[in-house]
């Protein structure tokens, strides 16, 4: 029974995989769309961001007609401040994401950008203010400049190079045969899993929105690639709303704010430090198991 069943098993988990792949890939391509084709409400308004502040109120959500994901979810992120997402895979984290730009609408519940709830807003009004960086970093073809610039389509040569180097890209995108005019993609060169990362954020800064939706990595980099990596993600968080699924324990030790999630809800908020002290916590536990493994990588499970 057992041999029967891990099969099945396993195409059931490859199936989910490559069904959060698409959404990973509709992120990237839709939130960057500046004119996205989905209907708004009648009379819907523009967003305007002032503090940039992101609250979910009692959000609750499902996939299809399958058991809800998210159940009465409340947190805030505050404007300008880090807020890391952890917790047990399935936990919704990256649900969590994929509803701010509204890829979908929660069933019950409301978010809120400065108090406005968003499915009152255009869509592409609320995206504007939106940059995203994934796990596994997408590159068009193109050219690096073009890679870049699709951050933003109306960014000028200047603002593209600014952006690369704010995100520690520069140099080895002047190292490259034709510099930022070097084919990238399926026909271009070969760029290192650290370099292509470094692009991805450097197209989130061509973007300048006030907040950033950040799903990090957790294959690991050589150290100095991580380093590099580490120094682009750092000028990219700085002064925004960062709502961060966060696999690094110094991302999370780092955040103003934990959201312990499980199960769909919040189990536990607040700082490393408050929570690292709660007895038989789960974000203690999760320290722990971390501490013990002793890698630096995977807050998560
Ligand atoms: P992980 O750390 O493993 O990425 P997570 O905390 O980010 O987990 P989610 O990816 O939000 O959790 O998934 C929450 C639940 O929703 C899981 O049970 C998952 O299988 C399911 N799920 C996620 N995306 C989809 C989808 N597109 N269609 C159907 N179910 C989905």
């Amino acid at each position: 029974l057992l041999l029967a069943y891990e099969p099945a098993k396993r195409l059931a988990r490859l199936q989910v995989q490559m069904e959060r792949a698409a959404v990973n890939a509709r992120m990237i391509y839709e939130i960057l769309d500046t004119q996205p084709h989905q209907r708004d409400k009648t009379g819907a308004a523009a967003l305007s961001v002032t503090d940039a502040r992101i609250e979910f109120r009692d959000v609750t959500f499902a996939y299809g007609s399958n058991p809800p994901v998210l159940r009465k979810l409340s947190f805030t992120a505050e404007g300008g401040q880090t807020t890391a997402l952890v917790g047990p895979s399935g936990a919704g984290k990256s649900t969590v994401i994929t509803l701010v730009p509204r890829f979908y609408d929660p069933a019950g519940g409301e978010i809120l950008i400065d108090g406005t709830n968003i499915a009152d807003v255009t869509k592409s009004s609320l995206r504007q203010h939106l940059a995203y960086v994934s796990q596994q970093p997408y590159l068009f073809e193109g050219s690096i400049r073009d890679n870049i610039r699709y951050g933003r389509p109306e960014a000028t040569d200047a603002e593209i190079e600014d952006a690369a180097r704010l995100a520690n890209a520069h140099d080895f995108i002047l190292a490259q045969p034709q510099g930022y005019d070097t084919p990238v993609g399926e026909n271009g060169v070969t760029l290192s899993g650290g370099q292509r990362q470094r692009l991805s954020i450097a197209r989130a800064l061509v973007r300048n929105a006030p907040i950033l939706l950040l799903d990090e990595a957790t294959s690991a980099l050589d150290t100095e690639s991580e380093a590099a990596v580490q120094q682009a993600l750092d000028a990219a968080m700085a002064g925004r709303t960062v709502i961060v699924i966060a696999h690094r324990l110094s991302t999370v030790v780092n955040a103003d704010k934990i959201i312990v999630m499980q199960a769909g809800e919040v189990a536990e908020e607040g700082t490393h430090e408050s929570l690292a002290q709660q007895p038989g916590g789960l974000y203690a536990r999760l320290n722990n198991l971390q501490a013990a493994s002793n890698g630096p990588h995977n807050i998560q499970e």
